[in-house]
């Protein structure tokens, strides 16, 4: 009998924004506020938020560094039961990985928010997912490409169709795509995806293998 396998510590990549966190809801109310924008969550079609509420490159640039500020990041709401699920995980014994496209910037006001909803023991990495440094001058990343290459996942969590790439070189990776707004109509890439309309079908997802 092989029991080699039978106990074996994971790891997963957890992306922070629309995954632990309603990012885009805020987003919505973030443009309402600014712009007079009304775009419900429910209407977000594009990823590319300037897409999705027509904003001008200034605009946009202007909601991005609001979106940013450590008092709005802490104000995002959890996803429901994302850090009970993430702390079932670590209880037995598993490894979590939260993977940001944020900027380095946002480390301290992310980390924050993770103390803050019970989530002291998973690890926090900034990679640069979206090219998106255009926002801040002099922003960095705190995880280089190269050794994110490095690390190896069992699970992934993602709601972005453009983070997909970051799997490509993990082929047995099971990827759980958060059902959002904005990927709808993106096909899922190959059998190891599946999608996921709350962290309880992630939970069902993970024990069932
Ligand atoms: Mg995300």
């Amino acid at each position: 009998m092989d029991f080699g396998k039978q106990i074996s510590e994971m790891k997963f990549y957890v992306d922070f924004d629309d995954c632990l966190c309603e990012t885009g809801r805020a987003f919505s109310v973030i443009a309402e506020r600014l712009f007079g924008k009304t775009v419900p969550y429910e209407e977000i079609r594009f990823f590319d938020l300037q897409d999705s509420f027509e904003l001008t490159d200034e605009d946009y640039a202007k909601m991005m560094i609001e979106a940013h500020r450590p008092e709005i990041l802490l104000s995002y709401e959890e996803a429901p039961g994302a850090s009970r699920v993430l702390n079932e995980w670590i209880d037995e014994g598993h490894e979590v990985f939260i993977i940001t496209g944020r900027p380095a910037d946002s480390y301290e006001a992310s980390r924050k928010w993770l103390d803050e909803h019970g989530l002291e023991r998973v690890k926090l990495y900034c990679l640069n997912k979206y090219g998106r440094e255009f926002f801040l001058t002099n922003s960095d990343f705190n995880l280089e490409l190269e050794d994110y290459y490095k690390m190896e996942f069992d699970y992934a969590i993602e709601d972005s169709p453009m983070a997909f790439k970051f799997f490509d070189h993990l082929p047995d990776l099971k990827v759980m795509v958060y059902d959002r707004p904005w990927n709808q109509e993106c096909e899922l890439p190959k059998s190891n995806y599946s999608r996921c309309v709350d962290w309880e079908q992630i939970r069902e997802m993970v024990n069932r293998n």
